[in-house]
């Protein structure tokens, strides 16, 4: 666990492995990286399984059973990445710089992450210093609708996990959910010459959003400050002559721990509401597209953790702005941490980049936090 030569090998393998994931059909999906990751569970001598999660989409899921049963913990990496357009040179060359950063796409979001799991796997493989099971599960589709972590809590339950996303390793505990949700807005159509006779639905949509922009969010959370709201897209209108039918508007609310799906869509309806009470020719509805709940979670692993990370660093216990699968976990009753190397700021950018020294130190913590959370 000392070689630092073996971790930049996974890492490498990796990162210059394309997995973008293919929600647009434009990624060639995570199936190159399974395969990586299921030779090296096959060397380990680990039991391995495959899910079929969609389209020929499979996690892969190594465990390591230790010498006594006991608790069951889950190292959780996806294997997917967002894609590489702009990037600003070669998104797979996983070229070490000499600052002692490893570039390309997924180096930090979060191939640093699970070669880190992987490299840990390994050199507990060859000892046979562990009770209960360790499972490093390899998962798609996180950067899209995080349909691998819904598949994985199908089959394991475990006493606790880790999800590897980019935290710097500080010990992420809470994170924000996410909400989005369409606003259909009916006007009605009217000859340009006569705009008096119909309802253009495309202003009557600025309304609800500059109503977004005025909410005034009383719950705040310890960790994850005040929920945010901002709109992502909106279409409407027909062509230049016509007063517009019909306008969508699309929007995306951040939530934070106690919120539910139904407070947020009823946060939009009584907006519209309040419109209406003022205008009765506004004519809207709020329909949810897809919510994914925040999480907040206390759990043994987290003072596990605190003793390791003092080992490099002043351990610290964070709330993070960004969405994960551990939320997923969370939901499935398995208490879960988010804990890995690199920084969120270098997740999707155009330079993408982790640093390699602390992609070993993750994996060092990674490896003794299986031997002291599963011995006890
Ligand atoms: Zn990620």
């Amino acid at each position: 666990m000392e070689d630092i030569v073996r971790t930049r090998k996974i890492l490498e393998e990796l990162v210059s492995t394309p997995s973008v994931n293919p929600f647009d059909g434009k990624g060639e999906g995570e199936r190159a990286v399974a395969q990586i990751v299921e030779k090296l569970f096959n060397e380990c001598g680990v039991d391995v399984v495959e899910q079929d999660v969609v389209d020929n989409r499979y996690n892969v899921i190594g465990t390591l059973k230790g010498s006594r049963s006991g608790k069951r913990l889950i190292y959780n990496g996806h294997m997917d990445t967002v894609g590489v357009k702009g990037m600003n040179a070669n998104p797979f060359s996983a070229e070490l710089d000499e600052a002692g950063f490893l570039h390309g796409r997924g180096a930090a979001d979060m191939k640093g992450g699970l070669a880190a799991m992987l490299a840990a796997m390994e050199a507990l493989s060859k000892e046979n210093s562990m009770q209960g099971e360790l499972v490093v599960a390899a998962v798609v589709d996180e950067e899209y609708l995080g349909r691998g972590t819904q598949r994985l809590v199908k089959d394991f339950s475990a006493s606790a996990g880790v999800v590897g996303e980019p935290t710097g390793m500080k010990i992420g505990v809470a994170h924000k959910g996410v909400a989005r949700y369409a606003v259909e807005v009916i006007g009605k159509a009217a000859h340009g010459s006569s705009p008096q006779n119909g309802i253009d639905a495309i202003a009557e949509a600025c309304k609800f959003i500059s109503e977004i922009y005025k909410i005034e969010f009383k719950k705040e959370h310890q960790l994850l400050g005040k929920p945010v709201i901002h709109t992502s897209m909106i279409s409407g209108g027909s062509e230049w002559s016509t007063v517009p039918a019909g306008c969508t508007i699309y929007v995306e609310r951040r939530t934070i721990p106690g919120e539910t799906e139904d407070d947020i869509i009823r946060e939009a309806s009584e907006i519209i509401q309040n419109i209406k009470s003022s205008d009765s020719r506004f004519n809207a509805s709020v329909k949810l597209w897809k919510y994914f709940p925040p999480m907040q979670v206390q759990c043994e692993v987290v003072s596990y953790l605190q003793a390791l990370v003092s080992d490099f660093k002043k351990p610290e216990i964070v709330g993070l702005p960004y969405w994960t699968d551990a939320a997923t976990m969370n939901a499935a009753g398995i208490p879960t941490v988010v804990f890995g190397p690199g920084s969120i700021d270098h997740a999707h950018s155009n330079n993408e980049m982790v640093n390699l020294e602390e992609v070993h130190q993750t994996s060092k913590i990674y490896y003794k936090l299986a031997k002291t959370f599963l011995n006890h």
